[in-house]
């Protein structure tokens, strides 16, 4: 891949990176402001819970989506060869999927593979 479209993908990666990262010093505080209401309020302990175990889940969510832009930024910065290249089957993901994914592993078919062979396994 040509240096300045690494450099388009990363600079996507790096705004994506910080939206999350901003996204979870929101959710984490959130977090910890209704963990001082639960200590302040007993009435409201079930449902104060109820919502910071759905924030605690999209806090997790995104904390994978940043390991993973982590991942492609390194990968574009140590082994830029290999970046938007499938791992699985080594096929080039595509620059239209790329754009919607940067940190996208794997390409369209190998994705859809490995979906089915968790769903499977459940
Ligand atoms: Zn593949």
């Amino acid at each position: 891949m040509e240096k300045s479209e690494l450099q388009e993908f990363r600079t996507l990666l790096v705004e994506r990176q910080k939206k999350i990262e901003k996204n979870l010093t929101h959710i984490n505080s959130e977090i910890k402001e209704l963990r001082e209401l639960e200590i302040n309020d007993d009435g409201d302990y079930a449902s104060i819970s109820n919502e910071g175990a759905i924030d605690s889940k999209i806090g997790t969510f995104q904390f994978e989506e940043l390991n993973e832009i982590n991942k492609a930024i390194e990968k574009i910065d140590h082994h830029s060869d290999s970046f938007g290249f499938c791992e699985s089957c080594g096929v080039f993901i595509g620059r239209d999927r790329l754009f919607v994914k940067p940190y996208a592993l794997y390409c369209k078919k190998c994705r859809e593979s490995i979906e089915q062979k968790s769903i499977d396994n459940k």
